[in-house]
């Protein structure tokens, strides 16, 4: 070993303490009232009307990104024909529509991570495909699975009721719509509403300000060519930023990036496709290897590793969820050691001045955060128009009219990037922008006021025919898109055979979420020491985990067992812990 387990252990809880505040969550504002404009489409067409809907489907989807998309192609199918998409976005897309910044490209292999690639007979471009080309490939899939017709984009939900005098969900929108739905499939996402740091000042800052999730070309150009001259500070350092800085240092005039946590950045080794290996790929190759990089990501072992990168090399060197409570008890936690002690080298082997090498380095448990992976980031900081400026770990101090002060010093600025995430935590309404009322009036947020209560991550109690898609309650993975699908699969499979059968009213029984609910909250717990432990960040609260972070959390079985239990549950055709009508 060439490192003091003691020492180390010290300087992360030392960081830790550095970084822990009171307000938790509460440090971020809502992109509302006066923060809309952060939340604002920039790529719809504002001048876009149409008549209200007062029409009925049989399958309302909520969401166009991949959960939408693969529900209605899954739907699509099996039969299911009367189907309508519905997303506040201009277009389909999600995650893709909304964050354009420089540099965005998926961070896992896009061969696993980029859905339907058989069925469309498509091969991405290269191992790590730009936005630009997964966000085209969601609009492929959209009109592959004629998913456009009857879709209703830039349309934003207000409400779901159920109705029971016929059975039907009514979806109320901003553009006065009533459309009735026999099932209604929630697949709102995951980090889907952005957020800001509540920090004194932000909106007096006179230059121009946005979110990395709406970038503001009209302003930058869609070559950056207007920030030429400009002085841009970029406030985060999570996976955002650490895509974005490397594309913006080299055209902006001078580029500011105000770190409070650096990430763990580590080797990317992208590539372009190659062509001979593409045209010789057989039959099921996608799904062959989406199972083989599911398996050895969740720890588990193969004859061989198709995918052969960073996440599969790590997962095989450092388990993701086979440890105890006490990380300390296992031999997972000298790995972790090793494992940021190599990121830390590669810091010191990259960046040329000592001070800004040492701020750049993290001080935590390796999956505290999301790993990072980026082969420019680090080296941008050797440019002399870039400069690093670390708070610490107590974040920026306050922004002005001219600026952004960190350590009593005003930093001034044109323009300031905020790269700060994405509400995690706060309520399913207030990051969906609407309330789910069920059986009797009971809302969704009533049902979950104590923690997320479901069958199989999808079902829920007093919310018949009703489908809600997250990562609560589902299976952990690191390439969110097969979870996605898996419950895409169920969730239209359900449906099918609900229609086939005739069937009224299917809903989670009492008792069967009873005890998915105990499964999720025993299994979760496995790494509940690990969030008490880990640096803030919104993995845990901000610093604050609680009980309830194992309910709301994944069924922390590997994400293959998650598709098995679901794949043997339809193959039973019991339709076991729902209740029919
Ligand atoms: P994150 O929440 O990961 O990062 C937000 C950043 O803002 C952090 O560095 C945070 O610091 C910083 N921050 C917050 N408040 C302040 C403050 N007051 N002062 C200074 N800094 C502050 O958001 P991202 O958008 O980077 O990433 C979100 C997630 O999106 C990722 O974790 C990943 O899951 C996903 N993603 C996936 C990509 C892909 O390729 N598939 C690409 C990009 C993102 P601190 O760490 O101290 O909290």
């Amino acid at each position: 070993m060439t490192f003091d387990p003691d020492a180390l252990r010290q300087r992360y809880a030392a960081e830790r303490e550095r970084r822990l505040r009171s307000d938790g969550i509460g440090q971020y504002v809502q992109i509302e009232g006066r923060f809309a404009a952060f939340g604002e489409d920039p790529w719809a067409d504002t001048g876009f009307t149409r008549e209200p809907l007062a029409d009925e489907v049989d399958v309302a989807i909520i969401g166009a990104g991949f959960g939408g998309l693969l529900t209605g192609a899954r739907l699509r199918e099996l039969g299911v024909s009367d189907l309508r998409l519905i997303d506040k976005a201009a277009d389909v897309g999600g995650t893709w529509y909304w964050n354009r910044y420089p540099g965005i490209a998926c961070d896992v292999e896009s061969y696993v991570y980029m859905p339907l690639l058989e069925e469309l007979g498509y091969v991405p471009t290269e191992k790590y495909a730009k936005g630009a080309e997964i966000f085209a490939h969601c609009q492929a899939i959209a009109r592959y699975y004629d998913l456009y017709r009857n879709a209703c984009l830039q349309t934003e939900v207000t409400e779901i009721r159920w109705d029971p005098a016929d059975s039907r969900w009514v979806v109320s929108t901003d553009r006065g719509d009533a459309i009735r739905a026999r099932f209604v499939s929630m697949a709102n996402g995951y980090l889907q509403k952005p957020k800001l740091p509540g920090i004194s000042g932000i909106t007096e800052f006179e230059g121009h300000a946005f979110h990395t999730s709406r970038w503001d070309y009209a302003y930058t150009g869609f070559d950056l060519e207007n920030l030429a001259d400009k002085r841009v500070g970029i406030v985060g350092t999570g996976a955002t930023a650490i895509q974005c800085v490397p594309r913006l240092a080299p055209v902006v005039g001078e580029l500011l990036v105000f770190q409070r946590t650096p990430s763990t950045v580590d080797v990317r080794a992208n590539a372009p496709t190659d062509p001979s290996w593409a045209s010789g790929l057989e039959s099921g190759w996608q799904q062959r290897r989406i199972e083989n990089f599911q398996l050895l990501t969740a720890g588990g072992e193969a004859d061989e590793d198709l995918v052969d990168d960073a996440w599969t090399s790590l997962a095989k060197a450092m388990p993701i969820a086979k440890e105890g409570t006490d990380p300390r008890a296992s031999t997972a936690e000298l790995a972790d050691f090793a494992k940021m002690e190599q990121i830390r080298a590669r810091v010191d082997a990259l960046v040329t001045d000592p001070a800004t090498a040492e701020a750049l380095k993290p001080w935590y448990g390796y999956y505290c955060k999301r790993p990072c992976f980026h082969d420019e980031y680090l080296q941008t900081f050797n440019r002399d128009n870039v400069t690093l400026v670390d708070t610490h770990g107590r974040g920026v101090e306050r922004i002005t009219v001219g600026g952004v002060v960190v350590g009593g010093v005003e930093h001034r600025l044109d323009c300031l990037v905020f790269a700060t995430g994405f509400e995690v935590g706060t309520s399913y309404a207030q990051r969906t922008g609407f309330e789910v009322i069920g059986r009797d009036g009971l809302t969704l947020s009533a049902k979950w006021a104590d923690g997320v209560r479901t069958l199989h991550g999808l079902h829920v109690n007093g919310f018949p025919n009703c489908f809600i898609a997250s990562i609560a309650q589902s299976g952990f993975t690191v390439n969110f898109p097969y979870l996605i699908d898996v419950q895409s699969r169920h969730t239209a499979w359900v449906i099918a055979w609900a229609l086939d059968h005739g069937i009224t009213e299917l809903e989670a029984g009492d008792q069967a979420e009873k005890d998915w609910v105990e499964t999720v909250v025993a299994r979760s717990s496995v790494i509940a020491g690990r969030r008490e432990t880990c640096t803030p960040g919104y993995y845990n609260r901000e610093g604050q985990p609680s009980e309830r972070l194992n309910q709301d959390s994944y069924f922390f079985g590997g994400p293959t067992e998650y598709a098995d239990l679901l794949a043997a549950w339809r193959a039973a055709e019991t339709l076991e812990g729902l209740v029919i009508t």
